[in-house]
């Protein structure tokens, strides 16, 4: 049967978290409370649904052909998937037995020796830097600044393909000074593919109010084309591929 984890939701063909057709494995349980989050129902691990990696696999294997044809594979997202360490590397494991592309979307917030190991599985990290700076990220976070910088220098140093996601919301993370050292910390690391600036949008919004959480960025706009085109132009400066 497999060691059992818990997760949020499925989805089969996915297209915005990695390469080709990806099959999206949401993972409940998440350590941050950023004020964009669009996944609420994915913060506590005590909700959610257990499954085991076996039932998992029977389904991926389902969608195998999609993957191969499409240049895609299996997503870890959530949530924060590192959260559940061992569930995510016994499932990686297998992805890499079938010979299926992994990907792992994570803040990086975690002790970098506990994953060492999920990350020899993992062909790709989509890694979200919340803020380059301390204190935004705790504004930002609701929690104090983590090991996120650490690990982007330790997949840099492992020589691990990157994707850098950075969410640009008006008032809150378009500092252009931090935007400025960001882009400079991120040329100084190897391997990064490309990197995806997320303008903030609300979609999330209806299910802070289901869950009864107050969401503080009701009153705050997606960014402009022209504010999304100058931080672009920030990371261009740096020579940095940016989506
Ligand atoms: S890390 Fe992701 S899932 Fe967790 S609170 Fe932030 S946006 Fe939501």
């Amino acid at each position: 049967m497999g060691r059992t984890g818990k997760i949020h939701s499925v989805e089969t063909c996915g297209t915005l978290d990695g390469p080709g057709l990806r099959y999206v494995v949401f993972f409940q349980g998440c350590p941050l409370r950023c004020q964009y989050c669009h996944n609420p129902d994915t913060w506590k691990i005590s909700d959610g649904k257990e499954v085991s990696v076996d039932e998992i696999m029977e389904d991926i294997l389902k969608y195998k052909s999609f993957m191969e044809f499409s240049g895609g594979g299996v997503t870890a997202s959530g949530g924060e998937p590192l959260v559940q360490y061992k569930f995510l590397e016994d499932l990686f494991k297998r992805c890499k037995e079938e010979g299926i592309h992994t990907a792992l979307d994570t803040s990086g917030c975690i002790s970098i020796s506990n994953v060492k190991e999920v990350i020899k599985y993992t062909d790709l990290v989509l890694l979200d830097i919340k803020s380059y700076d301390v204190e935004r990220y705790k504004v930002v976070t609701g929690v104090a600044a983590t090991s996120t910088l650490e690990f982007a220098r330790y997949l840099s140093d492992i020589n691990k393909s990157m994707w850098i996601r950075y969410v640009l919301v008006p008032g809150l993370t378009d500092d252009f000074n931090d935007i400025k050292q960001l882009a400079y910390f991120i040329s100084t690391l190897r391997n990064v593919e490309r990197i995806e600036l997320l303008p903030f949008h609300k979609m999330g919004e209806y299910k802070w109010k289901e869950l009864g959480y107050e969401y503080k960025l009701k009153e705050t706009e997606p960014p402009s084309q022209d504010m999304i085109e100058r931080v672009k132009n920030i990371f261009k400066e740096y020579e940095l591929n940016i989506k």
